[in-house]
């Protein structure tokens, strides 16, 4: 019966943390009679670091820590890049120009050769160099701040106003007034597919347990994994279950929305929309971003409306696209990419955001605890970041000294306000 069985939430505030397969066995031998058992032996005794969720985030950060020579566990409740987690699904963007914001500038400037490096000896690849079309009207700060970026950084791209553009690609509408930038090293990552390749290349195995929040003293120097081995470190990278696990310290801090991406499927023949003709783009739409990837292995034209859902459950939510979402698309469709007007919607994901109050990442320790960090706030551009996110939570285990960004420290992080745009 399901209310016989434990609930997930029940065991992460419980302190208790079972293989999943176990807590439904367990359930069904609840009437027999206990028999003592012995207890399990850990599957390692020890080591240096246990890493709770096995996104983007975890996966470089096991893979960084297994390069500088640190023994790893990470554990998953539901496995690498699965359906549910935040770094699930089909692909993502990568690109560097962030406006102003050069950090992230300068995070995916970092992370790019990693990924570059990882494609090219995976069997599949993990990167596709479409480049990353950004459109916008004349005058546009966050273009202009991000070609002065590139011109400082050397970054190869483009650019031009609406009469190039219109050139370019004749299969995108563009306005009276417009300009754009082509940067054109970036382009599109493979999403749950390349998470599952970067643990793959770190040699570490997923461990399918649902993990406990830790338990808090002071005097703790080793923390107690579920199957009694330990870890003197441990780093929650559990994306938008972070706030679930840690209520107090998080609790509105990192919110889940629900988002919606469609794949329209072109004409047989029709190669307007793949990456020999269109690169990623990106429409500023008054401030509504709409963004969209070509047509990579197959999966369609992808397109997405960059404005935050509501807030939900990850575990639970329902991943069916709604109707108003799909009609939503449609509708931008026809006017900016009319070649796609009566598209078939061959495709949709749902996924979830994991929202910090600005946008900004969280990379601090848990207050109070010097060796349990809190790794998450992707907020909607995570995943390109993973491998300098890695990096850095890698760099703080190896180095208790190094300062935190203040940027990403647990200090900066404020109340979430409801649909929250950046
Ligand atoms: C629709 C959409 C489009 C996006 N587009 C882009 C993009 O174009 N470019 C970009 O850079 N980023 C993009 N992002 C953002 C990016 O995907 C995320 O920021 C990033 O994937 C977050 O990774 P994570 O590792 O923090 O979280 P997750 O991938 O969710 O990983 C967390 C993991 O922790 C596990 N976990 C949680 N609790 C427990 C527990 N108690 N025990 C064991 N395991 C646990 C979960 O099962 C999960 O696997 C997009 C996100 C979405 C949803």
């Amino acid at each position: 019966m399901a209310g016989d069985v434990p609930s997930r939430r029940a065991l992460l505030t419980g302190m208790v943390a079972l293989p999943v397969a176990t807590t439904v066995a367990a359930a069904e031998r609840k009437e027999r009679k206990p028999k003592k058992r012995k207890p399990a032996r850990p599957k390692v005794q020890h080591v240096d670091v246990a890493i709770i969720g096995a996104g983007v985030f975890g996966a470089w950060t096991a893979w960084h820590l297994v390069r500088a020579g640190k023994s790893v566990r990470l554990f998953d409740a539901y496995g690498a890049g699965h359906w549910r987690a935040s770094s699930g699904g089909e692909s993502r963007v990568i690109r560097m120009g962030y406006g102003a914001d050069t950090i992230y500038s300068d995070m995916a400037k970092e992370s790019l050769p990693y990924w570059k490096d990882l494609s090219d000896t995976a069997s599949l690849p993990i990167f596709h160099n479409t480049g990353v079309l950004w459109f916008a009207p004349q005058g546009d700060s966050y273009t202009r701040q991000s070609l002065d970026w590139f011109k400082a950084n050397r970054v190869d791209h483009e650019h031009g106003d609406v009469r190039w553009l219109q050139d370019k690609w004749r299969q995108i509408q563009f306005y009276q007034g417009e300009t754009g930038i082509l940067e054109k090293d970036g382009g599109a990552l493979i999403a749950g597919r390349g998470v599952q390749e970067v643990i793959a290349d770190a040699q570490v195995e997923v461990e399918r347990v649902v993990m406990p929040a830790p338990l808090i003293a002071k005097k703790i120097r080793k923390h107690r994994l579920p199957d009694g081995g330990t870890a003197d470190h441990l780093v929650y990278c559990a994306g938008p279950w972070l706030a679930e696990l840690f209520p107090q310290q998080l609790g509105g801090k990192i919110v889940a929305t629900r988002q919606e991406v469609y794949h329209f499927g072109a004409p047989q023949g029709d190669t307007r929309f793949t990456p020999a003709e269109l690169p990623v783009w990106a429409d500023f739409n008054n401030g509504r971003i709409v963004y969209g990837i070509p047509d990579i292995e197959g999966a369609g034209f992808k397109i997405a409306i960059d404005v935050h859902g509501p807030v939900v459950d990850p575990d639970t939510q329902d991943r069916a696209p709604t109707p108003a979402g799909i009609a939503e698309a449609r509708a931008y469709l026809a006017q900016r990419f009319p070649g796609l007007t009566d598209a078939p919607l061959i495709g949709a994901r749902v996924c979830q955001y994991e929202n910090s109050s600005n946008g900004d990442y969280m990379i601090d320790r848990l207050p109070g605890q010097d060796r349990i960090w809190l790794v998450g706030g992707g907020s909607g551009h995570g995943f390109k970041n993973g491998p300098a996110v890695g990096k850095r939570v890698a760099a703080h285990i190896l180095d208790p000294a190094l300062p935190v960004e203040p940027r990403f420290s647990y200090a900066t992080k404020g109340t979430v306000a409801a649909r929250t745009v950046y």
